[in-house]
């Protein structure tokens, strides 16, 4: 994958400021060629909240060595533990290697206030273990035990613990914290920030079609008029919103909720991730399925972050316009409460909402040049459910293919646009 002459004067223009951007932004400005002012950055994001507002600051933030696609986890794994190491992110982001596994077993009834089954319409998978063997994981799961220092689900209420990979092949970062913190270390480097919304990527079609910039529409009060920002290169980031800027890209959003609970003060919570099968009892979410599998994920923060199945509610215009819907919120806290005491004692600190951009046509996610739409668009887009995951091999290659005119940290041929164009 080339993009064009290395040497060149480059003014570059990423649009969205989740993780995919943001981290992009820092490998931009990390890059040797950025000094010396031959390159400028500008990010521009639509939320009038600033960044991570979408899936960037809702996700769980597991980075795991089995995550995929392998050819961006190679890269990404080993990223993370380099920037966690080199900007202390153990403090910043809550970097730190944790347990996962997964979990099935039955729920118990508590008293509680609340009802059931969120709407929203059909349940989806947010298929983050896609890929394991469903065999090996199921025969194992029925031979392993629950581990003695997994203090905070029942032990009478498992049925089987499973070990979803070897020590040490799984990490978490705090995702709104990393995001963050990978902006703010951008904007020390000498990224700029724009708070507005893109209405178009501008291309002039003589000599062949490539980007001249982007038209966006300032987020300051009183700022209406349409803004023209010239640039070389034009980064597309912009999650499950991508396909509104460039309508060709098979990116559809699949909307998820979560919410966080902060334990009771004195309680320590295991650091462990757990994929759960839960049966529940007649008295859990009478109106809902009787088999959910929340994901939970203890945090260094001291928080445990939850969160339950996709649906198919529209991506609505700005991430400033995701609807929470508080019943979906409310299944979430019932389901993970009914197998965990030290959960029921807590007290849930966010409901909230996100949207997943998800490759329709599977495979994704779509990461390299759009020479065929224009000259000098790169996409970054289409990370499912692996996008924190995957963030740090995404920037260094986005960044290698802007600053040196191809990507060399790995063979991204298979995540190519023109793939999937
Ligand atoms: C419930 C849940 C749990 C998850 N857990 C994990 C996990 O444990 N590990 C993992 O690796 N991944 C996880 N993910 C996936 C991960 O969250 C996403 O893949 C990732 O956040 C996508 O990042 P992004 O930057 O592409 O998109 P987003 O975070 O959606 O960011 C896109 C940004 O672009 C902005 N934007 C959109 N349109 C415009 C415009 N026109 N102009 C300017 N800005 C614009 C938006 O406002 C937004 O801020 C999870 C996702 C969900 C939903």
């Amino acid at each position: 994958m080339s993009s064009d002459s290395a040497s060149a004067v480059k003014n570059i223009i990423i649009i969205g400021g989740g993780i995919i951007g943001c981290t992009t932004a820092l490998y931009l400005a990390s890059h040797p060629r950025f000094a010396g002012a031959s390159a400028t950055v500008t990010l521009i994001e639509a939320s009038k909240q600033g960044i991570a507002q979408g899936a960037s600051g809702k996700a769980g933030g597991l980075v795991a060595k089995w995550a995929y696609p392998k050819e961006l986890v190679n890269v990404s794994f080993q990223e993370h533990v380099r920037l966690a190491n080199e900007y202390n992110g153990t403090d910043r982001w809550g970097w730190r290697f944790v347990n996962c596994g997964s979990w099935e077993g039955r729920g118990e009834p508590f008293a509680q206030s609340g009802t059931g089954v969120g709407a929203g319409g059909k349940r989806k998978s947010l298929e983050k273990t896609l890929g394991l063997d469903p065999d090996a994981t199921s025969k194992s799961r029925k031979s392993t035990g629950l581990p003695d220092d997994l203090n905070w689900v029942k032990p009478e209420l498992t049925e089987s613990y499973s070990p979803m990979a070897a020590a040490g092949a799984t990490a978490q970062v705090h995702p709104y914290l990393f995001t963050k913190s990978m902006m703010e270390l951008a904007q020390e480097k000498g990224v700029n920030y724009i708070s507005g919304k893109v209405t178009s990527i501008n291309v002039d079609q003589s000599g062949g079609p490539h980007v001249t910039g982007v038209t966006y529409t300032p987020n300051e009060s009183g700022a209406d008029e349409p803004q023209t920002l010239p640039a070389t290169h034009v980064i597309l980031a912009a999650g499950a919103w991508s396909p509104k800027i460039v309508s060709s890209l098979p990116i559809v959003g699949t909307r998820a909720h979560s919410i966080t609970i902060v334990p009771q003060s004195g309680t320590t919570i295991a650091p462990y991730v757990l994929f759960t099968e839960i049966a529940l009892p007649s008295g859990v979410a009478p109106k809902g399925p009787r088999h959910v599998s929340p994901e939970i994920y203890a945090r260094p923060t001291n928080e445990v972050y939850c969160c339950g199945p996709g649906d198919d509610s529209p991506v609505p215009e700005t991430v400033d316009d995701v609807v929470v819907d508080q019943e979906a919120c409310e299944s979430i806290r019932e389901h993970v409460m009914s197998i965990s005491a030290e959960l029921r004692a807590g007290t849930v600190d966010r409901r909230q909402a996100c949207f997943l951009p998800v490759v329709s046509v599977g495979g994704g996610p779509i990461v390299g040049p759009a020479d065929t739409i224009a000259k000098g668009l790169i996409i970054a887009t289409g990370h499912t459910c692996w996008g924190i995951c995957n963030a740090p091999g995404t920037a260094k290659a986005v960044a290698e293919l802007v600053m040196d005119g191809k990507i060399k940290c790995a063979n991204l041929d298979k995540l190519r646009p023109s793939r999937f164009l």
